[in-house]
């Protein structure tokens, strides 16, 4: 048998190769982050940045763009293909290898120098760093002049087709609710799961992994490992690799964060396999990827029905405090509202307010109204204004997030739109699961993981985000389903006074 021949089948090979390219990339990354020495830094860094470089120059060059001109679709899925790859030429086109090269270098290095600077608590050490980051992602910005605003390109890599204008009358809105109703907020009941500790590692790991075995994390497909900053990589359907960290003094980051990559692993997992080693194989954007995290980690992981399936399972494996504990003692735990300083640590109503402080720093860092020297001042500034706190050194302050030093700038905003889509999405999938409620309090989740299957999982890029959500929803993206469901579950938590 040979080989089909023709423009399409030509850069359907094209497109396998780059991607398996860009896997090995991510392997390298999630290898970094996992198992390799601290040493080996400085070569991963050059093994990435080269890996990258290779994807961008196959994937850029005049002869993608001769087959993308000359390919005629057999099928709606070539369709989609073509338009989807179209669009990533024509960015891809306009930044040359060489910055491309640097980008993915000064990364992995400003990672390496953010791990470094923590572990002294030195800004010093980071800051030179972050500010080759500012300056690499403004010459980045710089290949899109036509742009409204500098911003609108980096927002574009991780939220296709979003502006920076929707942005921020989304962010500014929601931002503004939430002070309203923290302030509204009385937090009555102590958390368990950060009071009633120690919980020892390996106790907290069986828990983690029962629970997951149930969700449908199998061990033929799919690793745990711990991280410091946890996260999801795939390579593909059939090796998904999350990672979480175990607290001893505080239950939620190990059981949270792993629900919350599990919802992010789910999403590659439950993807067409047509689109396989296409430019379609992916979420169609971090938006989307968030809301399945949020979705598991908050809807599903902070609910009443969770908690009520949860509580024996926490009682064999961690007996004290959960003996004594009721099912309503432990929904009110989990859904504690408190200002804190630790982002990935906040609850389900702070945690957006402290994605409104970086998306605040950011912009203004891009937009050069602040200064990589003045930042850590500027951040203590806003955690006051935002959170009404004080910051006590650098890991509770600036250092604490990955993201600026691993030149991810332009992501956060990505996490609050994630939250507001997956607010909307429960509304859509209880309305046709009517038993959602008492499967999961019943430790039965296929339902639901069949329905993102169907909704959202299966699609990878063939519809944006904007239309994926008014198909999954039949709306637009809104911060009023998020505020409403906060705002009942605080009620229900008798964390706010009822309306008189
Ligand atoms: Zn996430």
């Amino acid at each position: 048998m040979t080989a089909p021949n023709g423009p399409l089948a030509d850069l359907r090979r094209r497109l396998a190769e780059i991607s398996d390219l860009e896997r090995m990339a991510m392997l390298l990354a999630w290898d970094q982050e996992v198992m390799m020495p601290a040493a080996g830094a400085e070569w991963r860094a050059q093994q990435r940045a080269t890996l990258e470089r290779l994807a961008h120059e196959r994937f850029a060059d005049d002869h993608v763009g001769a087959l993308l001109e000359a390919a005629v679709a057999e099928t709606p899925l070539d369709e989609d293909l073509l338009r989807v790859a179209r669009r990533d030429y024509d960015k891809a086109r306009r930044v040359p290898g060489d910055l491309v090269e640097e980008l993915a270098h000064a990364g992995a290095t400003g990672h390496e120098a953010w791990t470094r600077a923590r572990a002294s608590s030195d800004f010093a050490l980071f800051e030179p760093h972050l500010r080759r980051n500012i300056e690499l992602r403004r010459r980045y910005i710089a290949c899109f002049p036509e742009a409204d605003r500098p911003y609108d390109a980096l927002l574009d890599d991780y939220e296709p087709g979003m502006r920076t204008a929707q942005a921020e009358d989304v962010l500014e809105r929601l931002r503004d609710g939430l002070v309203e109703l923290v302030e509204a907020a009385a937090p009555s009941a102590d958390d368990a799961l950060v009071t009633g500790g120690p919980f020892p590692t390996d106790a907290q790991r069986r828990v983690v992994e029962t629970v997951l075995r149930q969700v449908g994390v199998d061990d033929a497909r799919w690793r745990l490992d711990v991280a410091v900053h946890p996260f999801a990589s795939n390579f593909n359907a059939s090796d998904i690799r999350i990672t979480t960290r175990y607290n001893e003094a505080f239950l939620g980051d190990g059981l949270f964060g792993a629900l919350h990559e599990t919802g992010h692993g789910l999403y590659e997992r439950q993807m067409d396999p047509l689109h396989y080693r296409t430019t379609l194989a992916e979420a169609t954007g971090l938006g989307v990827h968030e809301s399945q995290s949020r979705l598991w980690e908050n809807l599903v992981g902070r609910s009443r029905p969770f908690c009520e399936w949860a509580l024996p399972l926490l009682r064999s494996h961690l007996g004290d405090p959960f003996e004594a504990m009721d099912v309503d003692d432990l929904y009110r735990g989990v859904n504690r509202v408190e200002l804190s300083l630790i982002r990935i640590e906040a609850d389900e109503t702070t945690y957006n307010l402290h994605i409104a402080l970086r998306y605040e720093l950011e912009l203004a860092m891009i937009e050069g109204r602040l200064e990589v020297k003045d930042l850590p001042e500027a951040w203590d500034e806003a955690t006051h204004r935002l959170l009404g706190l004080e910051v006590p050194d650098l890991l509770h302050g600036v250092l604490q997030d990955i993201h600026w030093g691993a030149g991810m700038i332009g992501y956060f905003p990505t996490y609050t739109l994630g939250n507001l889509m997956a607010a909307q999405l429960w509304t859509s999938l209880s309305n046709q699961l009517p038993d959602i409620e008492a499967d999961i309090a019943a430790g039965n989740f296929a339902g639901l993981r069949e329905w993102l299957r169907e909704n959202i999982h299966r699609h990878g890029r063939k519809y944006d985000s904007r239309e994926l959500l008014r198909r999954a929803t039949g709306e637009e993206l809104r911060v009023e389903p998020f505020l409403d469901y906060l705002q009942a579950k605080l009620l229900d938590t008798g964390q706010l006074a009822g309306r008189t």
